[in-house]
């Protein structure tokens, strides 16, 4: 066999010129997006006082295969893709396992993560639509700084609401989003109704992703038809913009003659996830190939290993429609000692359908698990991986020494999403022994479910 490279970069003729819609190719749609109150399918009418209108289409799209990536948006990606396809070689030999692995890594931009994939894209029909402007949430703050870059781009303002823990434990993120000229505001805040809100039933807390996108939504609504709420991950829209990774992925792959046996993603809100597996999948769907879809997420936030199949809202104000989820409850906050990211309560309505019927697997582990997984691949391949990414590597060894015990050379693909740099305080903590596992209990759990909508969809709940 012909001597695989260790990085493989398409040409920038090479990139995709379409985003792959995987919602055609299901032969189940997901549920749809439901209102709160009268408990019927919302319409690109019902959600333009939201979110874009263009985005609005593409979020009740399930139909359209291929969807063509504006000029605009090509010339920002092409300041950074094609991202490229790494063969693991030193981590193959580090395990002494007989399967090749292949990484695509998305951390070759400034907000060091896959997010600039969708901010682009939501920027440019912000742009386009005439907004002044847009608002949104962050966790760790990767979503912020891409956004903030994007926006920065296009010329449009950004109001970022972050969750108050990462706030206070990354100032740094703040910077970076504060040289794209973007406003961050600590998440619970006292400038929203939905904040003020949580803030007088919760005064301690830190805030979690589902309190920021409350008060991000607010602020959209309230800005007199000039901005909207724009969202990192979890929604349809966000998989089709991030379908690029998956599309040039299998593009490289087939240069190199391989196909993945298994595709191993992190699982948030499921939009790096959703994006790579987007073709593979619709392979497997169409009875092509038979690749395994594996999910990593944290054993701290389990929403596909533990959470329920329900409609919830998507936001602890309970201000969204209601979307049908694998969902931890939206009144779940992990604990503040989980510092590996992927802290969101739901998954992306996508991936709940196809895991629930069955096309793919989902593993949870513990943070120290995944610290101890990072700082071997950081050693071995040289990239600092952010906790986020680290899920999927830990998923990747266990694919890799599986395959050592059995002897199998198989072909694993994990999306390495982003480096991580703004989470040195984390790393601090797992090299000084500090760090510590926590594994919500079923109490703790059920809480999270007791706020789940009471409604005739979730009976069965
Ligand atoms: C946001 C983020 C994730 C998780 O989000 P998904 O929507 O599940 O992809 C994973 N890795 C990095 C680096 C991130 O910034």
């Amino acid at each position: 066999m012909k001597k695989i490279p260790h990085r493989l970069y398409l040409t920038e003729d090479q990139m995709p010129r379409q985003w792959f819609n995987l919602r055609s190719a299901m032969p189940e749609q997901p549920d749809p997006l439901i209102h709160p109150g009268t408990l019927q399918p919302l319409g690109v009418s019902d959600l333009a006082p939201i979110f874009c209108e263009e985005l609005a289409k593409q979020e009740l799209d399930g139909t359209t295969p291929h969807v063509d990536i504006p000029e605009e948006v090509l010339e920002v990606y092409k300041m950074y893709r094609p991202s490229p396809l790494i063969r693991a070689y030193e981590l193959e030999k580090a395990l002494g396992t007989p399967a090749r692995i292949y990484y695509k890594f998305e951390g070759n931009n400034t907000s060091g993560s896959h997010k600039l994939n969708s901010a682009v894209a939501q920027a440019y029909y912000a742009k386009m639509q005439g907004l002044t402007g847009v608002t949104t949430e962050t966790g760790a703050g990767q979503w912020g700084t891409a956004l903030s870059e994007a926006c920065s781009y296009f010329g449009l303002t950004c109001d970022v609401y972050m969750v108050k823990c990462s706030y206070e434990q990354k100032p740094f993120r703040k910077a970076v989003m504060g040289v794209f000229n973007a406003s961050v505001t600590p998440s619970p805040s006292m400038t929203t109704e939905a904040g003020r809100k949580i803030l007088a039933e919760n005064p301690g807390t830190t805030g979690s992703l589902g309190c920021a996108i409350s008060e991000a939504v607010e602020a959209a609504v309230q800005s007199g038809g000039k901005k909207r709420y724009v969202l990192g991950s979890v929604l349809n829209q966000v998989l089709l913009h991030q379908s690029i990774i998956g599309l040039e992925s299998k593009l490289a792959m087939e240069q190199l003659g391989e196909y993945p046996d298994v595709v191993v993603g992190c699982s948030g809100g499921g939009s790096n996830l959703g994006g790579l597996i987007a073709p593979f999948m619709a392979d497997k769907l169409q009875g092509v190939k038979n690749p395994r879809i594996v999910a990593v997420e944290p054993a701290s936030c389990p929403s596909f290993t533990r959470g329920k199949y329900a409609y919830d809202f998507c936001d602890t104000g309970k201000v969204t429609p209601l979307a049908r989820m694998y969902t931890l409850g939206s009144g779940f906050i992990p604990s503040a000692n989980h510092a590996g990211g992927l802290r969101y309560h739901g998954m992306s309505p996508i991936l709940s359908k196809l895991y629930h019927d069955g096309y793919m697997e989902a593993v949870s582990y513990k943070q120290s698990q995944v610290f101890e997984a990072a700082v071997l691949f950081a050693k071995r391949e040289t990239i600092l991986p952010a906790p986020e990414s680290a899920h999927a590597i830990k998923g990747a060894i266990d694919e890799a020494l599986k395959c050592k015990e059995t002897g199998e050379a198989k072909t694993i693909l994990f999306g390495l999403t982003g480096t991580g740099y703004f989470d040195m305080t984390a790393y601090e903590s797992y090299l000084s022994g500090s760090m510590t596992d926590y594994v919500p209990t079923d109490e703790d759990l059920q809480k999270g479910f007791d706020s789940l909508p009471k409604i005739p969809q979730n009976k069965n709940i």
